[in-house]
């Protein structure tokens, strides 16, 4: 063995990443510092273009963080106060949070035990209830793309559309996948971006986006990120937040775009690399149909609690590091728990006490890949 076995691996290597795209940032960065428009500028326009021409869709909005897309989306509908909205309970906080922040309330369903997806079965059975109970008003659905794999959209449409739902989709982890061979990002009326550093395309720093077809929403969508202006700056028509997304960071994902293709292709190598070493020992992610992922996580499922926790002591102790997306089900939060109606969702519980994400990022080496598996399976 040499020395260089023992070296700790990354679960994120954003300084390699760095190095390795160096000039095409340091570019980006330097026009930036020389036309010194620091809010709004060109650079904006610039990469809503290239993120729009990705997906297909007619509109982009760059925004300040995929949380305050989220935001803007439910703001320019009115949701609020009396309203409901569905979401998976196995998601990150941020989906939930918003409808709380505009005084609605998040409705909890559970998820596929193979996909970790949105179940839709269970997504009917809980509008029926809230529409049986009768308290709050269903609204929205928000389908999110979990771990950077398709949701299932053609049947969350489905839903919306039998259900008069308004549907948005959360692809803070998605934004490069594909569904029938088509970039993810026109499946719902609005989809949301996060560009949070650890994201498959991540900035410097905090930004999001808004992709749709509409142009009527497009220009709310604007128009609120910006305190609610009107057509002139000191005109505001309507109650709006600071939602911008900086030059600077604009500047870093038009860099980064440029090798994001290359990307993808690596972390789908990645996960094959990782599907056939440890689909003996572990359970893998079930691939869902029809799809490419963008692999914004990597994540197995042990035996147990007891399993999964020694096996992140091992991991550790061999230099892998490895992450528990999620710990705690989002009905079971401090925070959020009181808001939930007490409706069992056993998939997200289990899912939360035997999950454990490995690293997976274009950074890793096949000898980084082969010591992961080694030490899974070891
Ligand atoms: C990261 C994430 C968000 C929030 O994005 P930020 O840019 O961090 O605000 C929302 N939803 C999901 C599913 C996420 O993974």
């Amino acid at each position: 063995m040499s020395s260089s076995d023992n070296r700790p691996i990354a679960f994120l290597d954003l300084a390699a990443q760095q190095k390795r795209m160096e000039p095409a940032l340091r570019q980006r960065l330097d026009a930036v510092l020389a036309h010194c428009r620091f809010v709004m500028g060109p650079e904006v326009a610039e990469l809503e273009g290239r993120l729009a021409a990705w997906c297909g869709a007619r509109e982009c909005v760059g925004v300040s963080s995929g949380t305050d897309a989220l935001q803007i989306v439910m703001m320019a509908e009115g949701i609020g106060r009396g309203d409901a909205v569905f979401l998976p309970a196995f998601t990150y906080t941020a989906t939930a949070e918003v409808p709380l922040v505009l005084g609605a309330t998040p409705v909890f369903v559970d998820v596929d035990p193979k996909t970790f997806q949105i179940d839709p079965a269970h997504l009917r059975s809980r509008i029926q209830a809230v529409r049986a109970a009768g308290k709050l008003r269903p609204r929205a659905i928000v389908g999110v793309d979990l771990f950077g794999q398709p949701a299932p959209w053609p049947e969350l449409r489905a839903i919306a559309a039998e259900e008069d739902l308004f549907l948005m989709a959360d692809c803070a982890q998605s934004f490069g996948a594909e569904l029938a061979g088509k970039a993810l990002g026109r499946e719902a009326v609005a989809t949301t971006l996060s560009f949070f550093p650890s994201k498959p395309l991540g900035g410097y720093g905090d930004g999001g986006a808004i992709l749709t077809d509409d142009p009527e929403r497009a220009a709310l969508y604007r128009s609120l990120r910006t305190h609610g202006e009107g057509t002139s700056r000191y005109e505001v028509l309507r109650t709006g937040m600071n939602g911008r997304l900086d030059t600077l960071q604009a500047a870093v994902l038009l860099a980064k775009l440029d090798s994001f293709k290359e990307e993808l292709a690596r972390r789908e190598s990645i996960a094959s690399q990782y599907d056939a070493g440890l689909g003996a020992f572990v359970q893998v992610p079930a691939r869902v149909a029809n799809s490419a992922s963008a692999w914004a996580i990597y994540a197995i499922l042990l035996a147990s609690t007891a399993e999964r926790d020694t096996l992140q002591a091992r991991l550790k102790d061999k230099g892998v590091p490895s992450a528990i997306y999620y710990p705690l089900p989002l009905h079971k939060q401090p925070a959020y728990r009181d808001h939930h109606d007490g409706t069992a969702l056993p998939v997200s519980e289990d899912l939360a006490r035997r999950i454990l994400a490995l690293p997976i990022h274009p950074e890793l080496t096949n000898q980084d890949i082969a010591r992961v598996i080694a030490a899974v399976t070891g």
